[in-house]
């Protein structure tokens, strides 16, 4: 267990107890969140360490909705993500102004968008820390995939871009991370961190039920302002946030299951349109949002 005296943003001893979630997911386990007095970064506290971790990721489900996987709910996720897929394809091509290019995606997981951007021609590197996932990846869709520990052996300045898809919230050292894809982004070249928001219309709804705490898979329960204040931390400027609209369906199925509604689906759809709504009228408080970054360097 990883016990934290001192809050892993700003180092500050102000911390205190925030609330106490289960493992939904896997194993009923309560967690409490830390919430720091000094900068209001909230963590999850007595967490695995990072070898304990990996029990925590096993189960098959984690590789989500495979080939296999069939129904109602399967064929919507898959709907949504062939849309969030062309999205992301757009918003890279967007980003850096060029239509190809390196893309190195962190935490690929089975490969999917890895998959989507090596079909609009770009050559693109994954890592995964899973092994069943990533030989998925690369059978599936014949992406090059690395572990973890190769990241050091990645040349300097050989990426346009690098992308973590919901993947930030689980990594042991998010700033040595952080140091590694600044040393392997190009001059001008965009960094895409996407993350859960726990100041969300949802989050504050669902609470301790709130899917996207998934402890202890989640470490970090960013918001805007505490990601933000990593971002300069760690040497990023934050060029812009984006909001990633479908993920509050999946998360308030999810955190329906969790707490026990009985018919998850239809109740998870209905309150996920109240926040999508809620959020795309007052321009805050979505689910999950996408922040966009550069090397304070360039
Ligand atoms: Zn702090």
């Amino acid at each position: 267990m990883v016990h934290h005296t001192n809050c892993p943003l700003c180092s500050s001893g102000d911390l205190n107890f925030h609330l106490t979630c289960r493992d939904h997911f896997l194993t009923g386990e309560p967690f409490d969140l830390y919430k720091c007095g000094s900068c209001n970064f909230v963590f999850t506290q007595d967490h695995p360490g990072e070898k304990e971790a990996v029990l925590y990721y096993d189960s098959s489900d984690y590789i989500s909705h495979d080939a296999s996987a069939k129904g109602f709910t399967t064929a919507l996720y898959r709907l949504a993500r062939r849309i969030m897929l062309a999205r992301k394809r757009r918003l890279i091509i967007r980003l850096t102004g060029r239509t190809t290019g390196d893309l190195l995606d962190i935490g690929a997981g089975s490969g999917h968008f890895a998959g989507a951007m090596k079909e609009a021609g770009w050559n693109v590197t994954g890592i995964e820390p899973v092994k069943k996932a990533a030989d998925y990846a690369s059978s599936q869709f014949g992406i090059r995939m690395l572990d973890p520990a190769q990241i050091g052996h990645l040349p300097d300045r050989s990426f346009d871009c690098v992308t973590l898809w919901h993947v930030l919230e689980h990594l042991h050292d998010p700033f040595t991370y952080a140091s590694e894809i600044l040393r392997v982004l190009r001059p001008g070249g965009k960094c895409i961190i996407a993350l859960p928001d726990s100041l969300s219309y949802d989050a504050g709804y669902y609470r301790e039920h709130w899917a996207a705490y998934d402890v202890p898979r989640h470490l970090w329960h960013f918001t805007p302002g505490t990601f933000s204040f990593f971002a300069e931390r760690a040497g990023f400027s934050l060029m812009a946030t984006e909001d990633l609209p479908f993920d509050v369906f999946y998360i308030s199925f999810l955190s329906e299951k969790y707490r026990g509604t009985n018919l998850p689906l239809i109740t998870g759809v209905i309150n996920g349109l109240r926040f999508y709504l809620a959020a795309l009228f007052r321009r805050k408080g979505a689910s999950s949002l996408m922040y966009i970054l550069k090397s304070k360097a360039d």
